[in-house]
């Protein structure tokens, strides 16, 4: 018999809202998954699905007002990290668990040089010697290999590329040797040559410092290349949770039928034989909007039926490691 590897981390039933002029938004909304040590697990979907949203919350770093954790647990090593108190929670980010945003450039302070920053990491959570730090800082620039780091140290970020700027801020997040990485669309911002390179440098840090990776992304053809897990997210809601190879072959929430639909070469047919390129039609609706009852998808499912309109659909096992959240499951059952 096998047994599962234990999850390094469990999100739980995890509710997160926004109180605006507008009304109350769930921006994350019952969410449930966990991450095994060593996998890089991707959270899917469109901008305001509540991908990020679910990172800040993790790191408990939404800003309150106008957000609020409301309920759930995010359990990491045994402690549910929504308990602890800020103290705690200050050791454990960046340290235990670490996150590289979307812009560099937003993250950095133009101020002060890299080397600064980078030091400054380091003590944050360590008691060492200025001079220490700060050979520290060359040794991990050189190790995210930045041309030049012994010059580039030196530097303020706007003399930096955006790739160049993506890598100091990946130094500074392992700066401390984390057990979990939290890339925001960590490539999002820069050229596509220049994301490949990023990509690579990530799977090369995991390895090295046998992290575990949280990879948020709208990009279906990052997951495929870099993630072992998916968690598909919609309107702050998980709609499908499977490894990559079964979530690409095997899609059943029309929603991840639709994202994969848009991205050609993941479709597994011949190209000769291949529909047309597509796209999920319509917009995530904004949250405030939506009904709490219905399948939030269901405006924008050309499969939609009426208990659709009326009922949420209760995530559903496929086969085993992948669940999928879509009324269509039971039908399929029962007929
Ligand atoms: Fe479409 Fe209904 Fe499935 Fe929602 S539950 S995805 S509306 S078929």
């Amino acid at each position: 018999m096998t047994t599962e590897p234990t999850p390094v981390l469990e999100v739980r039933a995890l509710e997160t809202c926004f109180f605006t002029d507008a009304g109350t938004v769930g921006a994350v909304d019952g969410l449930t998954f966990s991450i095994r040590k060593g996998d890089t697990l991707a959270l899917v979907g469109e901008s305001g699905c509540g991908k990020s949203v679910t990172a800040l919350s993790i790191l408990r770093l939404v800003p309150d007002p106008p957000g609020r954790i409301a309920g759930g647990e995010i359990v990491f090593e045994g402690r549910d990290l929504l308990r602890l108190s800020s103290r705690e929670m200050r050791r454990i980010r960046g340290n235990a668990i670490s996150m590289v945003f979307q812009d560099p450039m937003t993250s950095l302070n133009p101020v002060f040089t890299i080397g600064d920053q980078i030091s400054e990491a380091i003590q944050t959570h360590e008691s060492v010697p200025r001079r220490t730090a700060w050979r520290r800082s060359v040794e991990l620039l050189e190790l995210v290999r930045m041309p030049d780091p012994h010059r580039r140290v030196h530097d303020y970020p706007h003399r930096l590329s955006g790739g160049m700027r993506q890598r100091v801020m990946m130094a500074m997040a392992v700066a401390c040797g984390p057990k979990i990485l939290i890339a925001d669309e960590p490539t999002t911002a820069l050229d596509v040559t220049i994301q490949a390179q990023v990509l690579t440098l990530l799977d090369r840090l995991k390895r090295e410092f046998g992290m575990t990776v949280l990879l948020i992304t709208h990009d279906l053809g990052v997951v495929a290349e870099w993630a072992n897990r998916v968690v598909v997210m919609y309107a702050g809601r998980k709609v499908e949770d499977a490894p990559v190879d079964e979530m690409l072959t095997n899609p059943k929430h029309p929603y991840t039928r639709g994202l994969i639909a848009c991205v050609p070469h993941l479709q597994a047919v011949p190209s000769a034989e291949r529909p047309p390129l597509t796209e999920v039609p319509g917009v995530v609706p904004s949250i405030v909007e939506l009904g709490r009852g219905g399948c939030p998808f269901a405006p924008r499912c050309a499969q939609a039926m009426a208990r659709c309109r009326e009922q949420m659909p209760p995530p559903t096992a496929v086969v085993e490691g992948h669940q999928a959240a879509c009324w269509l499951l039971e039908e399929a059952t029962e007929a």
